[in-house]
């Protein structure tokens, strides 16, 4: 039976994911390396803090909220570390209660193998993409990650769901990103056909309270390499 680890699970948010109320479901691992990145511990086996479910034993947990998922067009987003990690996990999932009537959102980096994207391309209503960068460059050196990987999956995506189930994430990333970067991300995302485009401000490192000693390790290195 399939099981998946998760290392958190937030509830009753509204309209940060997609419509409705939605509950965040934490999945542990990533295949990236984010200069910045705010959830470290998922990259960690030995975190002691994530639990193990199978599929039943998610949905048991989550559907205390069904009643809000239902009356308000919500349900549930997978993210991370990268969900599609777990693909075989969320397309079990998936099948076996969508007929409750929940929506299912996914938030992912698409930095993984095709196959994963493809085992659950036709389940999940929305697609929240973390892109990054979309300069190869960049990209590689904050994320330690394959553009190439990415940048085809992503493609990839477009063509098959088409942009109005895709959101599309532009960070604008304090040290790293400068003059106008992140105004050439969105144009080009622009020009590739998206138009959900979402650009936000990137919490800065020094003002997360949470962040951990690995990530803060990570962070220094990647500052000492942008600033030869
Ligand atoms: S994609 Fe980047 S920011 Fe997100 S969990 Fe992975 S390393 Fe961290």
């Amino acid at each position: 039976m399939a099981e998946i680890k998760i290392a958190g699970i937030e509830r009753l948010r509204m309209e940060t994911d997609g419509e409705g109320v939605t509950t965040l479901v934490v999945s542990m691992g990533c295949p990236l390396r984010c200069a910045y990145c705010l959830n470290p511990f998922t990259w960690d086996n030995s975190y002691a803090g994530f639990k193990t479910y199978t599929v039943k034993g998610l949905y048991d947990e989550l559907k205390i909220d069904s009643l809000y998922f239902l009356s308000t067009g919500g349900g549930i987003m997978f993210g991370g570390g990268e969900p599609l990690l777990n693909a075989d996990f969320i397309r079990e999932f998936i099948e076996e209660y969508k007929s409750v009537g929940w929506k299912f959102y996914m938030e992912t980096s698409l930095s993984v193998p095709r196959e994963k994207l493809d085992k659950v391309i036709d389940l999940i209503d929305c697609f929240v993409v973390d892109t990054k960068d979309m300069n190869k460059e960049r990209y590689e050196k904050y994320t330690l990650g394959n553009y190439d990987l990415f940048y085809n999956n992503l493609t990839y995506l477009l063509e098959k769901v088409g942009c109005e189930k895709i959101i599309a994430r532009v960070p604008k990333i304090p040290i790293f990103h400068k003059d106008n970067e992140f105004l050439e991300n969105e144009q080009f995302l622009k020009d590739m056909g998206f138009e959900n485009i979402n650009v936000f401000d990137y919490i800065n490192p020094e003002d997360h309270k949470k962040i951990s000693e690995a990530a803060l390790k990570n962070r220094d290195s990647f500052i000492a390499k942008i600033i030869q």
